[in-house]
């Protein structure tokens, strides 16, 4: 028997049922490149597209959606330009850009996509992760607690790093910024520490030059190469940064400490802009967009010391900004001084009077590095930085030839010694402990009865003597409980003195 179904009955049951009706269905609607010009493609028709999403254009190019709106998106391009035309078919991949990591990338150059460019052929990587991701959260964070040395001793002693620190390192060009990276990374070897070098819009002679600074010092095995040169287009260099921070993140999370140097963000900064313009944002102070700050603070913020719970793994950033004319006023520099954790000021001043490394002490800070350093060179660092800053004062004066006192010219000597045992050669780093006996030494004040010039020698050749002598025990003591006791000290003291008792006779 057939139940009768008058009209509204029915239409209630098809409001039912369309009222839960689902699409299921994954196709989705693909777009058309209007225009394409240097790295920045325009696309019609991508409706549904997210931003930061891979589309494929027609079979072989990918790029990156960044500017969603209702009719246009405009995407940056990851291959070469000339492959695209208006009227190419675009594809939504619903994939964000991943890169490889793990293990096998140590010794590597590689692209910002992850390809190599060392010409050793493909590796097999561990993992893949996206090259975008957020920081560590305030529970995932310990305290910066452990000192990473750079074996500089300008730095150790009177700017002293911590692993999971963010330490800018500012300066004009040819002031030796890339030195002091490089010096960075060739200090950790043996002390399970993984380095990453991120080459931005550099030229490429420049990066090879590095490869081979680093392969020559043997530091190539604990260190990745992440590359983008100033040949390639502004999106790669775009992307460079984040990705290297992938890679080394992959370390980070897996309990390791990593350390990442950024050359430069200056040159990110200006490839960032690029791509703004293109895609038509508008511009502000010195052209750059609006969000040119937090796209180094979303990067910098990656930088953490992990909890124990989270593994206990460390993300040390040492970024680069160059300078216009010693000008730390300029946008990025302000920008990038203020996220970081402190800067290391270079000056072309002190470079071409000989000072190597040109490090400005009174213009370079550490905010939280202080608390990482070992109490061996807290000890004998405590004078030091008021020492040289009294020194640069007296300096002017000392500069009118007027009649000096007998404390001026004290400070004037000291200074001057000191400022000569600043002075450090590219790749000869200083250990812990030569650092705490030098400064110990400097700090007593035991050279003022020779030349300044002569300085370097007498220490060094001093702890080299004694190390394997006299003071072995000392040496080992200091350098396992990084420690340096009142006795222990007397007793460099003594030693010292007699040896310097013994080159005057
Ligand atoms: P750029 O602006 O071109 O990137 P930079 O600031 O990175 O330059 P570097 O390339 O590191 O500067 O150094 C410039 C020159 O100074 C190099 O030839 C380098 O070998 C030399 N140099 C740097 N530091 C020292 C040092 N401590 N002792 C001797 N030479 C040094
Ligand atoms: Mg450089």
């Amino acid at each position: 028997m057939t139940k009768n179904y008058n009209s509204s009955e029915i239409i209630k049951a098809i409001l039912e049922e369309a009222a839960t009706f689902k699409r299921e269905t994954d196709v989705r609607p693909a777009g058309r490149v209007i225009s394409s010009c240097d790295g920045v493609v325009m696309i019609e028709g991508l409706m549904d597209v997210k931003n930061g999403e891979l589309v494929r254009i027609s079979d072989e190019s990918y790029a990156i959606a960044l500017n969603l709106e209702t009719e246009v998106t405009g995407a940056i391009l990851l291959s070469a330009s000339n492959e695209i035309s208006p009227g190419d078919i675009v594809y939504p991949t619903g994939e964000t850009i991943k890169v490889p990591s793990g293990d096998n990338l140590l010794g590597r150059v590689i692209d910002p996509l992850g390809q190599p460019l060392d010409g050793k052929g493909p590796f097999r990587a561990s993992s893949y992760r996206d090259i975008e991701s957020p920081a560590p959260t305030i529970f995932d964070r310990a305290k910066v607690a452990e000192p990473l040395y750079t074996g500089i001793k300008a730095i150790d002693v009177m700017i002293p790093i911590g692993k999971g620190q963010r330490e800018l390192i500012i300066g004009d060009r040819q002031t030796g910024k890339t030195a002091i990276a490089l010096d960075t990374i060739v200090n950790q070897k043996g002390k399970d520490v993984i380095c990453v070098y991120v080459a931005i819009g550099q030229k490429t002679s420049s990066v090879a030059r590095v490869v081979k600074d680093l392969t020559k010092q043997g530091a190539m095995d604990y260190t990745i190469v992440v590359s983008s040169t100033a040949g390639q287009p502004a999106p790669l260099q775009y992307l460079t940064p984040y990705s290297a921070t992938a890679v080394a993140e992959d370390f980070m999370y897996r309990g390791k400490d990593v350390l990442i140097i950024y050359d430069d963000l200056s040159k990110h900064a200006v490839a960032y802009r690029t791509i703004s313009l293109l895609l038509k944002r508008p511009s502000g102070r010195e052209a750059y967009p609006g969000d040119i700050f937090y796209i180094h603070s979303r990067l910098l913020e990656r930088s953490a010391k992990l909890s124990d719970e989270k593994g206990g793994g460390s993300l040390t950033a040492l970024p680069i900004v160059e300078t216009q004319d010693g000008d730390i006023s300029a946008y990025i520099p302000t920008n990038v001084i203020s996220i970081t954790d402190g800067q290391i000021y270079l000056e072309t001043e002190l470079f071409n009077s000989g000072m190597r490394p040109a490090i400005n002490v009174g213009l370079s800070v550490s905010r939280v590095g202080g608390a990482a350093q070992s109490k061996a060179i807290k000890k004998v660092s405590g004078k030091i930085r008021l020492n040289l800053a009294q020194y640069r004062e007296m300096l002017i004066f000392a500069r009118f030839d007027a009649d000096l006192d007998d404390a001026t010219k004290e400070v004037l000597k000291h200074g001057a010694i000191l400022t000569e045992a600043l002075k450090q050669k590219q790749f000869s780093p200083v250990s812990m402990t030569d650092m705490a006996i030098e400064f110990l030494i400097l700090q007593n004040n035991l050279l003022d009865n020779f030349p300044a010039k002569n300085t370097q020698n007498i220490i060094t050749n001093f702890i080299q003597l004694y190390k394997n002598k006299g003071l072995s025990q000392i040496y080992d003591h200091i350098t396992v409980t990084k420690e340096l006791s009142d006795k222990d000290a007397a007793k460099i003291l003594d030693e010292f003195k007699e040896y310097i008792s013994k080159i005057k006779n």
